[in-house]
């Protein structure tokens, strides 16, 4: 597990509107990159002392990306759920 992801989770409670966007984001969206050495993916440019390749997401859309996104879904949700119950 990459040290960003879990500082990610600890951060956010578990099923919040942030940790299932940021979750989402993660795992449909967020770049990843396979290891040409080791086959492993990694979120780095380089491991094994290579350069890795683009293996699934979108390529710009990193670790801080997917930070920025999932905060402000779970803002939005926020919103929009006190507007719903007319807090
Ligand atoms: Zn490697």
């Amino acid at each position: 597990m990459p040290r960003s992801r879990s500082w990610r989770s600890s951060r956010s409670p578990p099923g919040s509107p942030e940790a299932l966007a940021d979750s989402w984001l993660g795992a449909a969206w967020q770049a990843m990159r396979r290891c040409t050495v080791c086959g492993r993916e990694v979120e780095r440019a380089a491991h094994c002392s290579r350069p890795t390749v683009h293996a699934r997401g979108v390529p710009w859309l990193g670790n801080d990306a997917v930070n920025l996104l999932s905060s402000a879904a779970g803002g939005i949700v926020a919103v929009l759920l006190a507007l719903a119950f007319g807090l």
